[in-house]
């Protein structure tokens, strides 16, 4: 199934907000089902190791248009906005015959360098955006929308592609709000869920003994630090303890997975027009999220942590001229290879500048020598919002090793606050879960030498620099 000579695919990347993989029925959920997404997966490719280099909004949309860390592009935290005089994938599509928009949530700042550049339309949400009755910003103009984002998002992406230019191959952005907090679902799935318990995770009553103290020190537990503007409504008065903390997860988690369901929903109406118009064949459909997020997981919601749950993306892609159908890899791809890997099917050359690796070998089933065995992580917000430690590590495909540096830095949306840097080591064949850190033990001494080897041999590849407490 050869594509026409010359003629280059159409790239459709749907990207969600904090949609974990462990919340898609493709990736084996035990608590919801998500149809349409496991067409994508069915009729291609997932990822079970694709992971974000900073699992946190801004930065990680930052990375994924610039093939770069953040140490890099310069957006390491929630404060800082994207230099759009940076080069970045978009750009290069542009200037090399694609027809390029996003829709959707940006995110990466407004106004002067801010905007979305290389766009040929672009129509995001302001800041966060809104569930409901959204603004957005569409080409400069601010502009209201009535209806609900998720719908109004897929509507103005095929809008975009029906009035495409058809000599041109597209490259189309369509970035979901949801199911990022406040988690607001629609009328249609607002009742979704209300008859069934969902499962709690395994980790639902971890009390964080035998793992480094940022662990204990993080707010955002489903027991205390939810609000109510969270969970809706006042809990019942007679309620305490495990079966308060029960009730609340309860709350938060269907209005996620109902957020979730209606981004479903919207993906099955791309994946309909795609059929319709006869443009499954030609065009790579992705499905993603900016990072992944705790679902009650250490008796959590959010993200920040290295840990598994908010480290790893989701990923499933579907391109039927290349990517075999039900296909699975685990090898490790970050978001810094997004943009290469775009670049890639585009027939465009990766410029020196971007960090990532094209995968497209690997989608195509390939093993390609040298690829990575390892992977290099930093998140910058010290104490922050959820009060997360800042920390650096590294992930094998056995081990990770995490340093909680602790330190603001002097990094913009970072408490000035330091702590007492702490290592955590993991052994994932063991304690998938990482219930217990290893670091201090005898048995790992030579494992910890090597890993905390690797740390800086990947710090100095990325250009990052090892931290020195002042
Ligand atoms: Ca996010």
């Amino acid at each position: 199934m050869e594509p026409k000579a010359g003629r280059r695919p159409n790239i459709l990347f749907i990207m969600s907000d904090d949609h974990a993989a462990h919340a898609m029925s493709c990736y084996g959920s035990r608590i919801n089902s998500t149809p349409n997404i496991d067409r994508i997966a069915d009729g291609g490719m997932r990822l079970d190791n694709c992971f974000c280099t900073n699992s946190i909004c801004t930065p990680s949309r930052a990375s994924i248009l610039t093939g770069t860390y953040n140490h890099i592009n310069g957006v390491k935290t929630l404060s800082d906005r994207l230099d759009g005089r940076q080069l970045t994938v978009s750009k290069l599509l542009k200037q090399h015959g694609y027809q390029t928009a996003i829709i959707g949530k940006w995110h990466l700042g407004h106004g002067g360098d801010s905007d979305p550049t290389g766009f040929d339309f672009w129509s995001v949400l302001p800041g966060q955006g809104d569930y409901h009755d959204p603004a957005f910003i569409e080409m400069g103009e601010r502009i209201a929308v009535s209806g609900y984002a998720t719908d109004i998002i897929t509507d103005k992406s095929i809008d975009w592609i029906a009035g495409r230019d058809k000599d041109k191959p597209f490259f189309l952005m369509c970035h979901h709000k949801a199911p990022h907090r406040p988690w607001i679902p629609d009328a249609k799935h607002a009742h979704l869920y209300e008859e069934i318990d969902i499962p709690e995770p395994e980790t639902f009553d971890d009390d964080y003994s035998n793992r480094a103290s940022a662990a204990a020190a993080a707010e955002m537990r489903i027991d205390r630090d939810l609000t109510k503007r969270d969970l809706k409504t006042d809990p019942p008065g007679r309620l305490e303890g495990a079966a308060l903390k029960s009730w609340k997860y309860q709350r938060y988690i269907k209005d996620y997975l109902r957020c979730v369901a209606s981004v479903d929903d919207n993906v099955g109406r791309l994946l309909d027009y795609l059929d319709e118009e006869g443009l499954a064949d030609d065009t790579i459909v992705i499905y993603t999220s900016d990072q992944g997020f705790f679902l009650g997981d250490h008796g959590w919601y959010d993200k920040r942590f290295m840990y598994e749950e908010s480290l790893r993306m989701p990923f499933v892609i579907r391109y039927p001229r290349e990517i075999a159908p039900g296909s699975v890899s685990k090898r490790m791809v970050l978001n810094v290879d997004f943009a290469p890997m775009f670049l890639d099917y585009a027939g465009i050359a990766v410029p020196e500048s971007m960090q990532g690796v094209s995968f497209r070998p690997i989608l195509r089933g390939e093993h390609p020598a040298g690829w990575r065995t390892s992977m290099y992580y930093r998140y910058w917000m010290h104490l922050s919002e959820h009060k997360v430690y800042a920390h650096y590590g590294v992930r094998t495909e056995q081990y990770k090793l995490i340093y909680y540096y602790a330190d603001a830095l002097g990094t913009a949306g970072s408490e000035d606050i330091p702590m007492p840097p702490e290592w955590e080591l993991f052994d994932l064949k063991k304690d998938p879960y990482e219930m217990i850190n290893v670091y201090d033990d005898p048995d790992y001494a030579r494992v910890a030498e090597l890993l905390e080897q690797e740390l800086y041999r990947l710090q100095d590849e990325v250009k990052d620099e090892r931290y020195v407490r002042a």
